[in-house]
């Protein structure tokens, strides 16, 4: 086993500044799951870790954590509790600084890190004190590859414990719900039950609900609490959040639960006759409101608005914890599409969620039956029309014909990994469809596929191109790849990398989407690919205005400079067509043309513009 590759002192820095910036731009506890994924990207360990302490009995609680693609590491999250005399061994060596365990060594792995992590090759753990008092560890394990920690790495993952830390402990009670270790607690902050125990009274309620007295479950956020913590400071949104909670008891029905999940995520859950349902919705909502109005008066710029899910409850086959997740998911809707009133949970938000669950399940069997297709878009050269290659879009067929688009699917296996799959199956495809023309005798085009961010976690892709060429034989600069320009800013070295590999092979690379998200202008000049391809973003108006003219032509000319092609995509009308054959841009890829077709079509299409 080789020991992984050192951060050069570039790296750290820009390590650091992603670290700072996501607890910029998020909440603390939106934050930590994206520190901790940057971590584990950064540094290529298995698994990324944010862990609490818990008093009652001493444990070091997974309250965050990142996994790589090894599947066999998912389950680790839960926690042993430590005996006592372990306890104090494992404070004793946090006090002390970083602790490192690596395998193979003299050292044995310390009875404490074996409590959260006993199969490992390497782990670094950092604690992290607000000011004394002990607050958790930032742990980063790798069940691959041992890891020779520089001091650079140290000394960054320190700070990056530190702003977490500050951030996730200073203002908040952080997560109160995972420390109820203690049943009768109550939230030390504004005075109402614990989480815990209000998940247990909810329970009791629920078990013995009442005919036609159903259990109005709510769950309550403050839209744009985070902006306020940051522009008034944490003491007025404490304030902020004591007001809330004090108004949400207060204007409750007599026997209603409150209760406040963690940061300012409130429930409250309150037995209601059902003839009165229908304008209790609308009660909630003036309550709402009048809770905002309260809570400006602490913060009197800020439109403070609340938003809120409901989950009515009337069989006591619901256990608290669904009632409040369907709470919830109905709050997610409400803020997701921006309405003002209350929404309440209905089957049809699970249905989403099953569907994507049945997506999964059904993935498999989709890619062994080749019910996923591949679709081709043409790109058309802007100098005299004629096609240049095509990229290859994934369409799932269900077997009643209809067909499930990439945005509905790939988020969901981008998640779960499966997009490997995926885009192997993709791959593979294009392959036998390209060898396919060449033993025909036909005319052979580029074909461009997309890569997900996914492929940086894992060394498959180039082996897995290299079979492929090696198998069918295609001239490698019929090959493209697409890689987003997301995908270059969160991986900086690994996608150098692998820009370099594909070229090295004579395979061309792309950056997709350019223009859509850091509009990284200065990054592309350190990187070489051989396209630009500008996100259909710029062109959403079907006339071009003088702004989206003038950042289009800047882009290009900037491409050009750098000796790149530009391919714009998206192209719908005349009027941008004409524009961009005016600016130089290369190619173009849109409805305007062509919209993406099965190969069948792609042949005609090929015969048709092929002189
Ligand atoms: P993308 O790479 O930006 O692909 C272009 C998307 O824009 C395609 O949607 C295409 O159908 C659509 N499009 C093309 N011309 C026009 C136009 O003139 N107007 C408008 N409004 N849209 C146009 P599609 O096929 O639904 O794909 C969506 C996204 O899914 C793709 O965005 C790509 O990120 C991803 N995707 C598709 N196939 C694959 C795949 O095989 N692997 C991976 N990893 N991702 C894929
Ligand atoms: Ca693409
Ligand atoms: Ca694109």
């Amino acid at each position: 086993m080789t020991a992984k590759r050192n951060l050069t002192e570039n790296e750290c820095l820009l390590l650091l500044k992603s670290v700072s910036d996501a607890l910029a731009e998020n909440r603390p506890e939106d934050a930590a799951p994206l520190i901790a994924e940057n971590l584990r990207t950064a540094f290529g360990v298995t698994r990324v870790s944010i862990r609490e302490i818990v008093p009652y009995p001493y444990s070091l609680l997974c309250a965050y954590e990142a996994l790589g693609d090894a599947a066999e590491h998912r389950h680790i999250s839960e926690t042993a509790a430590f005996e006592e005399a372990v306890w104090q061994q494992a404070l004793a060596a946090y006090e002390e600084g970083l602790v490192v365990y690596q395998a193979g060594g003299e050292q044995q792995l310390p009875p404490y890190m074996a409590v959260t992590t006993a199969a490992a090759v390497n782990i670094m753990q950092v604690p992290m004190f607000l000011g004394t008092y002990f607050r958790g560890v930032l742990e980063l394990a790798d069940f691959e590859s041992p890891h020779d920690w520089s001091a650079r790495e140290r000394f960054t993952l320190k700070i990056c414990a530190d702003m977490l830390c500050r951030n996730l402990y200073s203002h908040t009670h952080f997560n109160p719900a995972l420390h109820g270790g203690n049943e009768n607690d109550i939230d030390p902050l504004t005075g109402l039950m614990g989480f815990r125990l209000f998940t247990k009274k909810l329970d009791e309620t629920l078990a013995a609900l009442e005919p036609n007295m159903p259990v109005c479950v709510i769950y309550t956020d403050i839209h744009h609490f985070k902006y306020i913590n940051e522009t008034y400071g944490y003491k007025k949104g404490d304030e902020l959040l004591k007001q809330a909670a004090q108004v949400m008891s207060n204007a409750a029905p007599p026997n209603t639960l409150v209760s406040r999940v963690y940061a300012d995520h409130f429930v409250s859950a309150s037995a209601i006759a059902t003839e009165l349902i229908p304008s209790f919705d609308a009660f909630i909502h003036e309550q709402n409101k009048a809770l905002g109005e309260i809570l400006m008066e602490i913060c009197p710029d800020v439109r403070i608005r609340v938003v809120t899910g409901i989950c009515y409850v009337n069989s006591s086959d619901i256990t608290g914890a669904t009632a409040i997740a369907n709470a919830n998911l109905a709050r997610k809707t409400a803020k997701s599409e921006n309405i003002h009133k209350p929404v309440v949970f209905s089957e049809s938000m699970m249905e989403a969620i099953k569907y994507q669950e049945y997506l999964n399940n059904e993935l498999p069997k989709a890619i062994e039956n080749h019910d996923l297709k591949v679709y081709y878009q043409p790109k058309i050269n802007c100098t005299d029309d004629s096609l240049y290659g095509a990229e290859a879009l994934v369409r799932w067929q269900r077997p009643d014909g209809t067909f499930v688009y990439p945005d509905q699917f790939i988020p969901v296996f981008e998640k779960n990994g499966y997009i490997i799959d995926v885009d192997f199956y993709v791959y593979r495809e294009v392959f036998r469809y390209i060898r396919g023309r060449i033993d025909a005798g036909l005319p052979v085009f580029p074909i461009s596929m997309n890569v997900s961010r996914v492929h940086f976690r894992t060394d498959k892709f180039i082996p897995y191109i290299d079979t492929l060429l090696e198998e069918y034989k295609i001239p490698p600069e019929l090959i493209e790849f697409e890689l987003t320009e997301n995908i270059y800013m969160k991986n900086l070295g690994k996608a150098d990398a692998f820009v370099k590999a594909c070229r090295s092979r004579g395979i061309q690379v792309s950056m997709d989407d350019f223009g859509s998200g850091y509009s990284s202008l200065n990054l592309i000049s350190t990187i070489s690919i051989d396209t630009l391809k500008i996100d259909k973003i710029f062109l959403k108006n079907d006339t071009l205005s003088d702004n989206d003219k003038t950042v289009i032509e800047s882009m290009i000319a900037m491409a050009k400079r750098l000796g790149m092609k530009v391919i714009c995509e998206g192209v719908e009308t005349e009027v941008q067509t004409v524009f961009l054959k005016r600016t130089q841009c290369d190619q173009i890829q849109g409805y305007y043309y062509a919209r993406p077709m099965d190969e069948a079509h792609y042949n005609q299409f090929i015969e048709q513009h092929h002189s």
